[in-house]
């Protein structure tokens, strides 16, 4: 697949415009109790060496089990990426010597992986749309880690995350800019937990990203390619991406050849560097682990678990716009987290689509992220941020109003219509007291009241001053009308 690359994603040169090309391959750790093939505990920051079984320890003669809802996750994560479910796949030891990886290989799957050939819809929230082909999806276990800063003469070793189940997800070269490749790693994580497959927890290294960088001149072929390990952020995997193409382009416009290497990404500088040549590269000698079956599915086991997946990201995007007739930059924002989609859908249920995901988004996610809070744990429910909308619609609050209720029921809780009729919030409609703020403003304003016949814009500063006269609680539209009619504008 070689979709044309727009304009905007080239980058310039000294000597002319080049064009970045990307493959990824992310390592998701599947949302599991047990390991991958031991039954040790997978639970994060645990004492140093807590989780460790026999197996995970590579005692000898010990022999690993496969962990069924594992096989079962990466086969729903397939699904979720539309991608061709192997019935038949093997498990090989990829060998190398490393003190964090006792067995001396790992077993993952080499040339027969579970999952095959899919794809993932990315929406760029400036529009652009992409879509990005899926190589293949293979399990594999991770290794422990080793500990250089514990002891001034000593390495330590870690090994309870060694055996825990990661999957490894390997695109086509089929990304064009840093922020396609940002929005891609997104999309991934928000079909993942969608599915419950992986948490997505980036900072728990729960989904961390190989990036495999190259350029050329549009039309040209690809060129070759450096791979940047181990990112763990989606915003160094833009800064990796960015920094390694205008290496590779200031290398090339010297008249230099890229040499394929692995990289490491430095946060403190924002720069990656040299990690090992292609010369230096491993080779694993894969073989099939004869401690294990080749792995075969039934297809009712696969049919079972294709009837039980949830409305994915992409169809439900589609319903929010056809059905409710949002934008699609509103649907993308409001289907990153199923839980807000969720809390969207219970606000918008019988009333404005629009508005409630108005307020969802820039009031309730505004809110959110200010304090660095998850929608879970949001303090204003839907059904509280419901009633508050239905206040405005009955014309008992104004829009100025509600934010306050808003803010009220965030700090202290508490039904909306309650608060509004226990502090006196309700909107003045009384024709009369408003007329009464309307004739005291102007009498009090006798110059500007006479500009605003030829000046019809002042209308607006006269609003404002009623406004704050009565504490925002009269009707805009009443004032509205009386201050036309009281100065004399059409
Ligand atoms: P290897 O077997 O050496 O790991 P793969 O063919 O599996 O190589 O590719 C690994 C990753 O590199 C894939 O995500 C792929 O899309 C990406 N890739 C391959 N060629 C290029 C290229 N020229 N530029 C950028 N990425 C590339
Ligand atoms: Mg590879």
């Amino acid at each position: 697949m070689d979709q044309k690359t727009e304009k905007s994603n080239l980058i310039e040169g000294a000597t002319g415009e080049w064009e970045v090309v990307i493959g990824m391959e992310v390592h998701a750790q599947v949302t599991s109790n047990a390991k991958l093939f031991s039954g040790a505990s997978t639970e994060f920051g645990g004492e140093p060496n807590s989780h460790v079984s026999l197996v995970d320890a590579a005692m000898p003669g010990m022999l690993p089990v496969i962990n069924e809802g594992c096989i079962a996750k990466a086969i729903r994560t397939g699904l979720g990426l539309k991608a061709q479910i192997n019935l038949s796949s093997v498990f090989d030891r990829k060998n190398y010597f490393y003190p964090d990886l006792p067995q001396g290989y790992q077993i993952s799957q080499y040339k027969n992986p579970i999952v095959g050939e899919g794809e993932v819809i990315v929406d760029l929230l400036g529009g652009e749309r992409v879509v990005v082909g899926i190589e293949r999806l293979h399990l594999e276990q991770d290794a422990g880690k080793s500990l250089h800063d514990q002891h001034p003469q000593y390495s330590f070793v870690d090994l309870n995350r060694s055996g825990v189940a990661l999957m490894e997800i390997v695109s086509k070269p089929d990304l064009r800019s840093s922020d396609q490749a940002k929005a891609y790693v997104s999309k991934l994580r928000t079909i993942m937990r969608y599915l419950g497959t992986c948490d997505g927890n980036m900072e728990q290294g729960s989904l961390r990203a190989d990036i495999n960088v190259s350029v050329r001149r549009p039309g040209d072929p690809f060129g070759t390619r450096c791979e940047i390990k181990n990112v763990n952020s989606i915003r160094f995997i833009g800064q990796a991406i960015e920094h390694e193409a205008r290496r590779q382009i200031d290398i090339l416009e010297e008249g230099g050849t890229i040499v394929q290497e692995t990289r490491l990404f430095d946060a403190k500088t924002g720069e990656t560097r040299s990690m090992r040549s292609k010369e230096e590269a491993h080779d694993y000698r894969y073989f099939p682990d004869p401690d294990l079956l080749p792995l075969e599915l039934t297809q009712g086991f696969v049919d079972g678990l294709a009837q039980n997946l949830p409305e994915l990201p992409d169809a439900k995007r589609a319903r929010f716009i056809a059905d409710y007739g949002l934008s699609p930059y509103d649907a993308d924002v409001l289907i990153i987290e199923r839980e807000s989609a969720d809390y969207f859908e219970a606000v918008a249920k019988d009333r404005d689509a629009k508005q409630a995901a108005n307020w969802v988004i820039n009031e309730l996610f505004g809110r959110l992220n200010k304090e660095g809070r998850d929608i879970v744990d949001s303090p204003v429910t839907a059904d509280q941020l419901g009633s508050i909308l239905d206040l405005i619609k009955a014309g008992t609050i104004s829009g100025k109003i509600a934010k306050d209720v808003f803010d009220i029921v965030w700090t202290e809780g508490g039904d909306p219509k309650a608060i509004v009729e226990g502090r006196g919030l309700t909107q003045v409609t009384d024709m009369g007291a408003i007329e009464k703020a309307v004739d005291e403003v102007i009498a009090a304003n006798p110059d500007k009241a006479e500009q605003a016949k030829t000046k019809p814009a002042l209308a607006g500063w006269f609003v404002g001053q009623v406004m704050k006269v009565t504490g925002g609680k009269a009707s805009p539209q009443a004032v509205n009308t009386l201050l036309k009619q009281k100065l004399g504008i059409e």
